[in-house]
């Protein structure tokens, strides 16, 4: 028989024991056919075949970013992009400019904005906003997604006043006299937040559409997305049914909110639904992020003392949700940053797991950002895999030890000590938090450095993973995060054709250049759904 598509002429790095390497592939379908020389393939190929010469390109395994989260990136793709501004009236400007287009009554929502970088490094207050559009809310999200930022208008039509309580797991910013200043954290962002108006089907299907598009665009072929809520998972579907979904995507339930998880766990799971689409997996939340000081430590933030962070769910709730997602077949992946986060989320894996003895859980932690030796060793004994995004490192390096000392600092972003310790990394960027582009996390992985190439040598060089660790993070390891080891994350044949070809040999240039090398061809199932024009 013969195959539908040939690449050839390329430097293919299979990630199959039994031949690492080869020069060509043949698809037949929607899977591999057959791996080899030039010789080998070329012969496989018929008057309909279409052929690809990589001209000396890579081809790895299909990219996988086990850790993103599709809508909202879309949404942001949508919307005012305040990352990198460096000043308070900046935003304003930008703002100011937004409002004189807007309908009137519509939001003007925005993210990206740190205040890290202003003089001052405080956080603001709504007044800029409230002067740069008095009329109409606005309502910016902060670069990690867990402070906002209102005007006046918007904490009006949400109904916040100075006598609105603090809600639990999250944090009302308030000026001496007890008003809120305009900054919501954690989870007090849902008081705003709830106040705008829901979006539509088409809305969402077509913020989907936008940000899984930029996404083959980067060489990722299946995306894990961090928690979708019901509506979203019926988008999902739609746009499989469609044919309209490029991408595998692998989907968490979102059980980190007050809402309890019964009625979403009860729901059956879906393998490979339309070749395309996977829900098995329940996204938890034991606390918030390093940035604005959320995430749970056993001892105060060395920048902020007496604060030790925020529960976003309380340690027995997040034992409750994972005994109780294992029993109905579920995959538990649960975000935990701060080092007793990290503790108490392996030991309520500990107890859920002796409780239900499921077959094969695969439990994960998402982020596990500031870790003790002690808990690292815990995690393989368990089968916790751990779900790491090597440009977090790189993004919070500036200011990440001043929160946690040089001594809890050893244990920021410790992939050796986790590679070390036989434990399965899953690597991933948690877009729209971080670029999406797997080259650039691929980068950080194997640098500890930023795209200025600082600091010399690294920061923390210890930790650094080596480019067959990094690479292996975004193929194996993240297709066995979502149980498709045996179809995915190896070019051999009989594996899903799914195929990231990239510019450059990236073992062959100096990892300054990852970043830059281009992604030529993204293949999925067979099909191009990205190729560089
Ligand atoms: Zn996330």
């Amino acid at each position: 028989m013969t195959s539908d598509l040939i690449l050839t002429n390329g430097a293919v790095v299979t990630e199959d024991p039994a031949r690492p390497g080869a020069r060509a592939v043949a698809v037949r379908g929607d899977t591999i056919a057959a791996v080899g020389t030039d010789d080998d393939i070329v012969k496989l190929a018929g008057p309909k075949t279409r052929r690809i010469d990589l001209r000396g390109a890579m081809v790895v395994p299909g990219l996988i970013d086990a850790h993103g989260h599709v809508r909202s990136f879309g949404e942001e793709l949508a919307n005012l992009d305040l990352h990198g501004v460096a000043s308070i009236e900046e935003v304003a400007r930008r703002v100011r400019e937004r409002d004189a287009v807007l309908p009137p009554g519509a939001w003007i929502t925005g993210h990206g904005w740190d205040q890290n970088l202003w003089p001052g490094k405080k956080f603001p207050d709504h007044r800029p906003l409230t002067e740069a559009a008095p009329g109409r809310p606005v309502w910016l999200r902060r670069v990690d997604g867990h402070a906002s930022w209102a005007n006046r208008k918007a904490m009006e039509v949400a109904g916040v006043t100075r006598r609105t309580p603090e809600p639990s797991g999250g944090k009302i910013e308030r000026d001496a006299r007890g008003d809120p200043t305009g900054v919501f954290v954690d989870n007090a962002q849902d008081l705003v937040k709830k106040a705008r108006p829901a979006p539509t089907r088409e809305q969402i299907k077509e913020w989907l559409r936008l940000s899984l598009q930029r996404l083959a665009a980067g060489g990722l072929t299946e995306i894990h997305d961090a928690s979708v809520d019901p509506e979203d998972v019926d988008a999902y579907r739609e746009l499989a049914d469609e044919g309209n979904l490029p991408l595998r995507v692998y989907l968490m339930w979102n059980g980190i909110g007050k809402a309890l998880i019964e009625p979403l766990v009860e729901r059956p799971i879906f393998v490979n639904y339309r070749n395309r689409l996977t829900l098995r997996a329940v996204k938890l939340m034991v606390d918030g992020a390093m940035g604005s000081r959320g995430a749970v430590f056993q001892e105060d933030y060395s920048d902020d003392k007496g604060n030790r962070g925020l529960f976003v769910t309380e340690p027995d709730e997040l034992e409750r949700r994972a005994e109780l997602a294992m029993r109905k077949g579920y995959q538990v992946c649960t975000h935990a940053i701060g080092d007793r986060g990290i503790r108490l989320t392996i030991d309520a894996y500990e107890k859920a797991l002796a409780a239900v003895k499921p077959t094969d859980p695969r439990p994960r932690i998402e982020h596990l950002q500031c870790v003790t030796p002690e808990d690292v060793a815990r995690l393989k004994p368990l089968g916790i895999i751990a779900s790491m995004q090597p440009s977090h490192a790189t993004s919070d390096m500036y200011w990440a030890e001043d929160r946690v000392g040089p001594e809890r600092g050893k244990g920021l972003y410790a992939w050796r000590w986790v590679l070390d310790s036989g434990v399965i990394i899953a690597a991933g960027s948690d877009f729209p938090v971080d670029p999406e582009k797997p080259l650039i996390g691929l980068h950080s992985a194997v640098t500890r450095q930023d795209l200025k190439n600082w600091p010399a040598g690294g920061w923390h060089p210890d930790q650094k993973m080596s480019f067959e660790e990094a690479l292996r993070a975004y193929t194996r390891g993240a297709a066995y995060a979502a149980y498709e080891e045996d179809h995915k994350g190896r070019i051999a044949p009989g594996y899903w054709a799914d195929l990231t070809v990239i510019g450059k040999d990236l073992r062959e240039i100096p990892p300054e250049e990852i970043p830059n090398a281009g992604i030529d061809f993204t293949i999925v199932g067979g099909s191009v759904v990205y190729e560089r024009r």
